[in-house]
């Protein structure tokens, strides 16, 4: 039997997050009216000329540089020609020969070790509109077109064919999407769309130089579809081929219900698009001093981020995972540490009693209630043995609550530590003498009884205690 091995492009299109459309001054806002944000220009009437959006090329500049690409000194918008109803020029305005960005890679990390996958291009590109089927608005039954979506800026991200499997192609795609949003260019959001992906693969005998015909499969939009739909197609190819019959170049739909793909119609090549330079915009000329003023704005991205996590603050490499997953809870720990907390304390409090609130409040990060500078001023707390971790957690709890600072509730609620050795020496003798059985078990050798004995004094002083103190002084009066 023939073994396989599979071969996979991504095109990925990313919504980007400008307030208007690429060649108009409508809102991009989603969930409108419909047609409530169209013009001249987006309705495609004939006349009317389209205006670049600057935004939207220094976007496309942000996520070439993010993304290892070399930027073009000059673009050319293209026309790309088709029919479609809720396409009313009869073509698409892309870029074609001559793109933005060109030649980046990204590296992706898993089982495979790290790989570098290499991205073809990145070129900017409109949106069309959206057909409505069914219960349209002012229709009781049939279809409508919604043009609030043409004109809205894409990113094209075309990877070259290096992928190998759907596990690769997963990490691939999350790493391209936790950047994106890092450079705050895409919000991300894959129902409705902004971070799409159409999978093209092929399968050809494991040690072939020749990849096989390829199947594009339109517009998946989670991270568990794009598996599901590679996987199934893999599989598909192979047992066609096997039958002895052929994979036909064409382009497939995934239908989430059954987890299979089938096909939408053949697929087009590019010289059935008639693609010709649009008449209507001049050629895009990028200065070298752009580029460089917006490499200087990029944020620090996830690698680097994770990376200094671990080299410079020590912290395990799953923690700086976590830390920096998304840009927000990066920021909120970090604002922690400049305002004076240690690393990992502070990692720790992150990860932990302010991603339960979090979690349990139904609230991002930038919706927290207890600011930076009042959880490093909690944590300075315990580090100074003003309160013990476990009064932190109640101190944390009120300021949740109330928003007031750690200092103000701990003097209030007299919830300070006790170190004097004095005063916790007065409670001690006292549980000791009340429970002399417990101290005979002790001196007979069960060590276990010492937690009996650190809860009652620590129950006795109302948990205000100072732990390690406390530990000390009963093994000394214990062991006599
Ligand atoms: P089109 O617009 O016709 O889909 P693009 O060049 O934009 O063409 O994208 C082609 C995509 O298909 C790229 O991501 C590329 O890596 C991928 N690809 C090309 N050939 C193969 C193949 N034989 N198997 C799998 N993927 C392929
Ligand atoms: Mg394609
Ligand atoms: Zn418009």
């Amino acid at each position: 039997m023939t073994e396989y091995q599979a071969v996979i492009g991504l095109e990925v299109h990313v919504q980007l997050k400008t307030n208007t459309k690429i060649f108009c001054g409508c809102s991009t806002t989603f969930g409108a009216e419909p047609n409530s944000q169209t013009c001249p220009v987006c309705l495609g009437l004939p006349g009317a000329l389209p205006v670049l959006n600057k935004k939207v090329v220094e976007y496309a500049i942000r996520a070439g540089l993010a993304t290892n690409h070399s930027i073009a000194p000059r673009s050319v918008f293209a026309r790309k020609n088709y029919f479609y109803p809720d396409l009313p020029k009869g073509y698409q305005i892309s870029q074609y020969e001559l793109p933005i960005c060109l030649n980046g890679h990204l590296d992706i990390e898993g089982e495979w070790g790290t790989k570098r996958i290499g991205i073809t291009r990145i070129h900017m590109e409109e949106d069309a509109g959206k057909l409505v089927h069914g219960d349209v608005p002012g229709l009781s039954d049939g279809s409508g077109v919604d043009l609030n979506r043409a004109c809205t800026p894409l990113l094209e991200i075309v990877s070259e064919p290096d992928i190998r499997s759907a596990d690769e192609a997963v990490a691939y795609l999350k790493k391209l999407h936790q950047i994106v949003v890092y450079l705050g260019i895409c919000d991300g959001n894959m129902e409705e769309g902004s971070f799409r992906c159409d999978a093209n693969v092929s399968v050809m005998p494991v040690g072939s130089d020749t990849f096989g015909t390829r199947t594009e499969t339109k517009n998946v939009n989670s991270f568990r579809f794009v598996k599901q739909a590679i996987e199934h197609e893999i599989e598909r190819q192979i047992d066609l081929i096997e039958e002895g019959g052929k994979v036909v170049q064409e382009t497939r739909l995934f239908d989430p219900a059954s987890g299979t793909t089938r096909s939408m119609r053949g697929k087009e090549d590019a010289h059935d698009y008639r693609y010709f330079p649009d008449p209507d915009l001049v050629p895009l000329v990028i200065s070298d001093d752009w580029v460089e003023d917006v490499r200087l704005s990029l944020p620090e991205l996830p690698d680097a981020k994770r990376q200094r996590y671990v080299q410079e603050l020590g912290l395990s490499a799953a923690d700086a995972e976590l830390l920096t997953a998304a840009r927000e809870l990066a920021e909120y720990y970090e604002a922690v540490l400049a305002a004076g907390a240690p690393a990992k304390p502070a990692a720790n409090w992150v990860m932990g009693e302010v991603s339960r609130g979090l979690n349990d409040a139904g609230i991002a990060i930038d919706a927290c209630p207890v600011a930076p500078a009042l959880l490093a001023e909690l944590l300075g707390l315990i580090d100074k043995g003003t309160i013990s971790g476990k009064i932190a957690k109640t101190v944390f709890d009120e300021m949740w609550q109330s928003g007031k600072n750690p200092a103000a509730i701990v003097e209030e609620k007299g919830l300070v530590q006790v170190s004097d050795t004095g005063e916790i020496e007065k409670i001690i003798d006292g549980i000791i003498a009340a429970n002399l059985g417990q101290v005979e078990e002790y001196r007979g050798g069960k060590e276990k009884v010492l937690g009996f004995f650190v809860g009652q004094v620590m129950k006795a002083s109302r948990g205000k205690a100072n732990p390690a103190v406390v530990n000390e002084l009963l093994l000394k009066k214990l062991k006599g």
